[in-house]
């Protein structure tokens, strides 16, 4: 793991990408109908609740591969919930479409729908770790968490104790892969930041407020941003711990206030042969962004001028990052919005060539949520118009 890059200078991680072309083309034949409205298939009746609370591990499922993936995981509903007697409005179709409960004909198909009783490990197996691996190998990787606060991105992005979340896992398996490749040399680096109201800070050092992103000829970057070099995942872990501490939101109500804010991990991975006969062999230089976004949560009800400038912010910055992500699930070579916002901004160089995506979202089953959630399905599905049909026969 010893390091041949003593210099710290900023190479572009827009390294040149040799990620195998997968193809969404299955897809593609049938967005123009999918736009207009969510696709609707024949209903199979079942026992819902039962279909939730099922003990039985959730059938072993294929990895994805595509470029970009988007994913729904739901949450159990609550033991509050449960006590206040919250029914269940969505619920997880086999495992490509959620289906609303109470107009079946309702319905919307992703890359792949967590149920309830998913574990976090499943999820990171299906829909994460195809993109760390990736990022191991010189192809940029973003995982996001989407969804409502309430609804699972923490748990699912850092997790706990018991249930270690992406952020973790992915960490593990970056030391893991180092450890199994003595045929090249590593150094990894990582930098954490938040993005409130448009505002890029350092969770690493807290004098770097208000950041700036530049371009250069080699991509898109934070400007002055401090990236630590890492040596265990323990390191990395505890220097997520640290940021924490450092996030912009007040002690008073963090759970209010911290889902305000987007996070950024990066992990930055820089790699060459090692050898004799290595020399002008490529050096491989990649990004790896694991990102927790605000909530998604509609902000027409909020009275304070704070809170609506707030909510004005991130719902522009989602709404911006839904349609570069449906451009790129197109393919097309349109013009991708990717400067309407700072958190595409500063994604550019990683969303753009063929850098690998997957869009978690997460959602409640909770009735009490029933719009939120349809809005988060409709945002799963507009930035991948999948068709239900293509989904079941994948
Ligand atoms: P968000 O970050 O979206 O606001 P959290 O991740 O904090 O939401 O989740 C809210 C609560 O629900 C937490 O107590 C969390 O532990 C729990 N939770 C979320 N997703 C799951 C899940 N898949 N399984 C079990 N508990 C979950
Ligand atoms: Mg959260």
């Amino acid at each position: 793991m010893a390091s041949k890059y003593g210099s710290k200078t900023r190479k572009s991680a827009n390294s040149a990408s040799t990620s195998t072309t997968t193809s969404s083309k299955k897809y593609l034949e049938t967005s123009a109908e999918c736009q207009t409205s969510p696709a609707s298939s024949s209903v199979r009746s079942k026992n819902h609740h039962q279909y939730f609370y099922s003990e039985s591990p959730p059938v072993e499922t294929e990895k994805l591969k595509e470029n970009v993936t988007v994913t729904v995981r739901f949450r159990p509903l609550s033991p509050k919930e449960i006590r206040q007697g919250e029914e269940i409005a969505w619920y997880a179709d086999g495992e490509t479409v959620v289906r609303s409960e109470h107009n079946p004909s309702i319905a919307y198909a992703y890359d792949r729908v967590f149920g309830p009783t998913t574990t976090t490990r499943h999820v990171y197996d299906v829909a994460a770790q195809h993109v760390v691996n990736g990022a191991m190998e010189g192809i940029n990787g973003t995982i996001f968490a989407y969804g409502v606060t309430s609804s699972g991105k923490t748990h699912t992005m850092h997790g706990d104790q018991r249930s270690p979340g992406i952020i973790p896992l992915a960490v593990k398996d970056a030391f893991s892969i180092i450890q199994e490749t003595p045929s090249r040399e590593f150094l990894l680096r990582v930098s954490y930041i938040e993005i409130y109201n448009e505002v890029v800070n350092d969770l690493l050092n807290p004098a770097g407020q208000n950041l700036r992103i530049r371009e250069d000829h080699q991509g898109v970057f934070v400007e002055g941003v401090k990236e630590e070099v890492v040596l265990s995942p323990a390191h990395a872990l505890s220097l997520i711990a640290a940021g924490e501490e450092h996030r912009h939101v007040g002690s008073t109500n963090f759970n209010l206030l911290s889902s305000r804010s987007h996070t950024i991990f990066t992990l930055t991975i820089e790699s060459s042969p090692c050898g004799e006969n290595s020399e002008g062999e490529a050096v491989n230089l990649s990004q790896l962004h694991l990102i927790d976004l605000a909530g998604s949560e509609s902000s027409k009800a909020e009275t304070t001028g704070v809170r609506r400038k707030e909510g004005a912010y991130i719902n522009k910055s989602l709404l911006t990052l839904g349609t570069v992500i449906s451009k790129l699930t197109e393919g097309r070579s349109t013009h991708i919005p990717y400067r309407d916002s700072k958190l595409t901004r500063l994604l550019q160089s990683s969303l753009s060539g063929h850098g690998r995506v997957s869009l978690i979202c997460t959602v409640t089953p909770a009735s009490s949520n029933t719009e939120e959630t349809h809005n988060t399905l409709k945002f799963a599905h507009r930035a991948k118009c999948i068709e239900i049909q293509a989904a079941q026969n994948k």
